[in-house]
C-alpha cells in the first residue's frame, strides 16, 4: 500500500508516530504562518498542517494544492491545540514533512462536502464526484451492510444463492418489458426479466428447496422519484411451505436487518387483511406509525338536506388530535390539497371540536349543535380535535382520504423517520376487474395460488376469491410482496383462462412452466423485497436514487455515460433492424 494509515483512523494513540496518508484535498486554509489541509478518503478526514517557520518551501508548495488534488503525504502525528471532538480524528493533526502529488484535479463543478451546491443533474453527470461526498458514500455503505446481512441471514437458513438469466423471454406479466434484439436469431428478441419469478419456481421444481438472489430486475414503466427502470430485489423462494412459514422466515430476516444494521428491535409484525387496510386506511400499504383511522358516518349524516352527503356513496372522515386550532387559512390549504387532481376529492368538510366543548363546522347550516355532538362521538373526538370529512364514490373517496390522512400525519409530526412500523398485509383478492380492458387482472401475478377453501369459486365468481398473497409494509411503503404459488398444471391453466389468455397463448408464453409442473412440482411459495427501497427506508430518505451508485434520471437516462444513445448503422444491420424515419 502507498499509505500506512487511512484518513479516518489516527487519534491520540499515534501521537509522535510517523505516518503516510493518501487522499483528496477537501479544502485548504491559509492562515499566514500556517497552512491547513483537510485530507479525505473513504474512511474520514485528517487535518494536515504546514508551518511557514519550520519549512517555508513545503508550506508554499502546500498552498498551490487545489481542491480534489490527490496526495500522498508523510508526517508526524501531533496533538492539536484546537481540538474538534466532533471528528474521530479531531484531537490530532499530521505535521507534514513530505508531499507527493499523485494527481492534480480540475476544479470540481460542485462542492464535495456534506452540503453541496450542486443541483441534481450536475451531481448525476459527475456521479463519481458526488459519491466522494460523505453522506452519499454513507448510503453506499449502508447498502453494502444490508446486502451482507441479508446473505448472512439467508445462508444461515439454508438458502442457496442461484443466478438466473438476464436475457429471457418476453411475457405479459404486469409491466412493460425491455427487449433486446438477437443478432443470431434475426427478427427475434429477448426480454430483460421484470423479476426472476418463473425461474425461481423452476428452481423449486428442480429441488433447490430454498433459493435467494440479490438481483437486478427491469421494468419499462414511466418513472417517479421512487422508481428506476432497473432496480434490485432480494428474491426468495421456498418449497414445502405454507404462508405462515414464509411470513415467519422473512419477518425474521427484516428483524435481523433492523437489529444488525440499525440496532433497532422490532416486535413481532402485526397482520392486517387487505380489506381492513382498505377500510381503515384507504390504502393497501398503510402507514401505521399513527392511528387516525377512517370513520364512516353515512348513516349519521344523510337525510339532513345536505346534498353532497345525501348523494354520496360514502361519507368518511378522520379525527386529527389537537388540530382544532387550525386557522381558516390552513383549512383552505387542506381543501386545495384534497382538490388536487392527484388526490381527486371535490371538497372538504371540517368540524372543529373546540376547547369550550362546542363544535363549529363548515356545514353548520345543515347540522345543529346536537347533530354535531353525535359526530364527535362517532369520531371518538375530544375537545381540541379536528374532524375532516370527504364524501363521494367509495373507492375514490377512500383514496383521497388516505392522502389527506398521510398529509395530516406529516403536518402533525407523526411520521418520524426514525420510528419503524412494519406490518404484513394479507388476504389479498386473487384478481381485480379492470373496467377499461374489461377483463380480470392478477392482483399479484398469474402464478399466485387461490386460497384452497375458495378454489370452488374460481370459475363462477373469481372476484370473490382471495389469495395466499402478502405484502410487507413499513411506514406506508411496500417493501416486499409474495405469495404461495400454483404448482398444479390444471389450476395454472384455469388461472390463465380467467385472465383472458387462450390456451394457445398460455402454452406459447408459459408452456415451459406448466410443462415443468407435470414433472413433480413441490408446493412452494416466496417473496421479493425491493432492495433499493428497503435501503432508502433504513437510511431515512425518500428517494431510492440516493442508494443506487449510478442511478438514472426521471427520463430513464444515465446522463453521466449519456445512455440510451444511438447505435451505428452497421450494428443495426447486424441486428436486422430498420429504424422508422
Ligand atoms: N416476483 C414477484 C415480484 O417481483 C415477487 C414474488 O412473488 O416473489 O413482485
Amino acid at each position: 500500500m502507498l499509505r500506512t494509515h487511512t484518513c479516518g483512523e489516527l487519534n491520540t494513540k499515534q501521537i509522535g508516530q510517523q505516518v503516510t496518508l493518501c487522499g483528496w484535498v477537501q479544502r485548504s486554509r491559509d492562515l499566514g504562518g500556517m497552512t491547513f489541509i483537510d485530507l479525505r478518503d473513504r474512511y474520514g478526514i485528517t487535518q494536515l498542517v504546514f508551518n511557514m517557520e519550520t519549512d517555508a518551501i513545503l508550506c508554499e508548495n502546500a498552498r498551490q494544492l487545489g481542491r480534489e488534488y490527490v496526495l500522498k503525504i508523510t508526517g508526524i502525528v501531533t496533538e492539536r491545540s484546537n481540538k474538534n471532538l466532533k471528528m474521530p480524528t479531531g484531537e490530532i493533526e499530521v505535521t507534514v514533512s513530505q508531499i507527493h502529488l499523485l494527481n492534480s484535479a480540475k476544479n470540481p463543478p460542485f462542492t464535495i462536502e456534506e452540503h453541496t451546491d450542486g443541483g441534481d443533474d450536475l451531481r448525476m453527470k459527475y456521479r463519481y464526484l458526488d459519491l466522494r461526498r460523505t453522506s452519499v458514500r454513507a448510503n453506499m455503505e449502508l447498502r453494502h451492510k444490508m446486502a451482507q446481512e441479508t446473505r448472512k441471514y439467508l445462508d444461515s437458513r439454508m438458502f442457496m444463492e442461484v443466478e438466473t438469466p438476464v436475457l429471457i423471454k418476453s411475457t405479459p406479466e404486469g409491466a412493460r418489458d425491455f427487449i433486446v434484439p438477437s443478432r443470431m436469431n434475426a427478427g427475434e428478441f429477448y426480454a430483460l426479466p421484470q423479476s426472476p419469478q418463473t425461474f425461481k419456481q423452476l428452481l423449486m421444481v428442480a429441488g433447490i428447496d430454498r433459493y435467494f438472489q440479490i438481483v437486478k430486475c427491469f421494468r419499462d414503466e414511466d418513472l417517479r422519484a421512487d422508481r428506476q427502470p432497473e432496480f434490485t430485489q432480494i428474491d426468495c423462494e421456498m418449497s414445502f411451505v405454507e404462508q405462515e412459514d414464509i411470513l415467519e422466515m422473512f419477518e425474521g430476516m427484516v428483524r435481523h436487518l433492523f437489529q444488525s444494521v440499525k440496532q433497532v428491535d422490532i416486535p413481532a409484525l402485526p397482520r392486517m387483511t387487505y380489506e381492513d387496510a382498505m377500510n381503515q386506511y384507504g390504502n393497501d400499504k398503510p402507514d401505521i406509525r399513527f392511528e387516525m383511522k377512517f370513520v364512516y358516518i353515512s348513516e349519521l349524516v344523510k337525510g339532513k338536506n345536505f346534498r353532497v352527503f345525501d348523494d354520496a356513496e360514502t361519507v368518511v372522515g378522520i379525527n386529527v388530535t389537537g388540530a382544532a386550532s387550525y386557522t381558516r387559512k390552513q383549512l383552505d390549504e387542506l381543501t386545495e390539497f384534497v382538490k388536487r387532481p392527484q388526490v381527486g376529492a371535490t371538497g372538504l368538510v371540517y368540524a372543529r371540536y373546540q376547547d369550550d366543548g362546542t363544535v363549529k363546522s363548515s356545514v353548520d347550516k345543515f347540522y345543529d349543535e346536537q347533530e354535531l355532538k353525535k359526530w364527535t362521538i362517532a369520531f371518538n373526538s375530544n375537545p381540541g380535535d379536528l374532524m375532516l370529512i370527504l364524501a363521494g364514490e367509495k373507492n375514490k373517496t377512500r383514496k383521497a382520504l388516505s392522502e389527506l390522512r398521510l398529509e395530516m400525519g406529516g403536518r402533525m409530526g407523526l411520521r418520524n423517520k426514525e420510528i419503524f412500523a412494519p406490518l404484513w398485509v394479507i388476504d389479498f383478492p386473487l384478481v381485480e376487474w379492470n373496467a377499461e380492458s374489461s377483463r380480470w387482472f392478477a392482483m399479484h401475478h398469474p402464478f399466485t395460488a387461490p386460497k384452497p377453501d375458495e378454489m370452488h369459486l374460481l370459475e363462477t365468481d373469481p372476484g370473490s376469491v382471495h389469495a395466499n398473497a402478502y405484502d410487507m409494509v413499513i411506514n406506508g411503503v411496500e417493501v416486499g410482496g409474495g405469495s404461495i404459488r400454483i404448482h398444479d398444471k390444471s389450476i395454472q391453466q384455469k388461472m390463465f383462462r380467467i385472465l383472458g389468455f387462450s390456451d394457445t397463448e398460455a402454452q406459447d408464453q408459459f408452456g415451459f412452466l406448466m410443462n415443468a409442473f407435470e414433472f413433480g412440482a413441490p408446493p412452494h411459495g416466496g417473496i421479493a423485497f425491493g432492495f433499493d427501497r428497503l435501503c432508502s427506508l433504513f437510511g431515512g430518505a425518500e428517494s431510492i436514487r440516493d442508494f443506487i451508485a449510478f442511478p438514472k434520471n426521471n427520463a430513464g437516462r444515465d446522463i453521466m455515460i449519456d445512455s440510451p444513445s444511438a447505435v451505428s448503422q452497421q450494428q443495426l444491420e447486424e441486428l436486422n433492424i430498420l429504424l422508422k424515419k
